[in-house]
């Protein structure tokens, strides 16, 4: 499976000992892109960037992780998102963002062949944060292009990050996540997502309402209490077999996805590719930040 993933990676500054700021990069999308390319798997990241040095660095940090470039965009005078992240003495983090014009949020209105380019992919993966990034027309334009991408074969598989501050209302946010409930193969889901955006309701009812929009595997994530998923062989439920007391639980779905991917473009059943996922997540957040120490095993033998 030729697989796709497109979001916006930003320039992450987190405050570490006073007024003293570390860099990094960060992005749910690139996460699950690094995270699918650790775990043995192939993928192009699509996005934008300029042609400053942060955006250099990106490039060639991504590079190095092996996750492909070739369909990234390149927006002159420009700069990448950035987001703060403020650590309280309690532990409690804040983010702040700067990404209003970053040439991310561009990437289909400047770049309208991007759509054809999409056309040789079996699958493309984007989130909810992807979503919330673009204009609405530009919105608009992806859902008429995933409509024929579907049409012709094209799978779609979402994962439902959901971050309020990213919308401008509630109701935007709501509607846009409807519609791409109605153009999803593969939901890859936060069961708190889920309920921050449609309010308490079942697993069982997320199950069936996406099911009924046209999914044919839904994987919903519930953090150490279990997986529960639905495809066309059934409803199966999976513990979490390895609990662990997180560090961080920074990319713990995002990690989850990328090892799942990995397995699914390889072919592998769904309970292979769960317990993959469950197994790369559970290291993950062990660890202090998004992206872990390369030398920290993700892939079970
Ligand atoms: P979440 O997005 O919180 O549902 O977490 C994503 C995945 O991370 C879960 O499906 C689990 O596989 C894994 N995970 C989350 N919390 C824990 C934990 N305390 N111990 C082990 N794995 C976890």
């Amino acid at each position: 499976m030729k697989l796709a993933i497109i979001g916006e990676c930003m320039i992450e500054l987190s405050n570490s000992e006073g007024d003293l700021y570390q860099l990094n990069y960060g992005g749910d999308t690139l996460n699950t892109a690094i995270y699918l390319s650790r775990c043995g798997g192939q993928v192009e990241y699509v996005t934008a960037l300029s042609d400053d040095v942060f955006s250099n660095k990106m490039l060639e940090n991504w590079q190095s992780e092996g996750v492909g470039v070739k369909h990234v965009k390149k927006l002159a005078n420009s700069v990448p998102g950035l987001y703060m992240i403020e650590n309280e003495a309690n532990g409690e983090r804040h983010f702040h963002y700067w990404r209003s014009n970053s040439p991310a949020k561009l990437l289909l209105e400047q770049y309208p062949e991007i759509f054809e380019e999409l056309q040789e992919y079996d699958a493309l993966f984007l989130s909810g944060i992807t979503l919330s990034i673009y204009s609405e027309l530009s919105r608009a334009k992806l859902f008429d292009f995933l409509k024929i991408y579907r049409d012709k074969g094209g799978k779609v598989i979402f994962d439902n990050n959901y971050r309020p501050k990213s919308w401008l209302s509630f109701n935007e946010a709501s509607k846009t996540f409807n519609q791409i409930m109605n153009l999803t193969d593969i939901a890859l889901l936060s069961m708190e997502d889920e309920i921050s955006l449609h309010g308490e309701h079942s697993i069982e009812y997320c199950i069936e309402r996406w099911l009924k929009a046209g999914a044919s595997e839904v994987v919903v994530k519930n953090g150490p209490n279990g997986i529960s998923t639905a495809n066309s062989q059934g409803k199966f439920e999976f513990d979490v077999p390895n609990v662990v007391k997180p560090i961080d639980t920074t990319a713990a779905g995002d990690s989850f996805n990328g090892a799942f991917l990995a397995n699914k473009a390889k072919g592998e059943d769904l309970e292979k590719c769960i317990r993959a996922g469950q197994f790369c997540a559970a290291q993950v957040i062990v660890h202090k930040g998004a992206i872990v120490p390369r030398e920290v095993t993700l892939i079970k033998e």
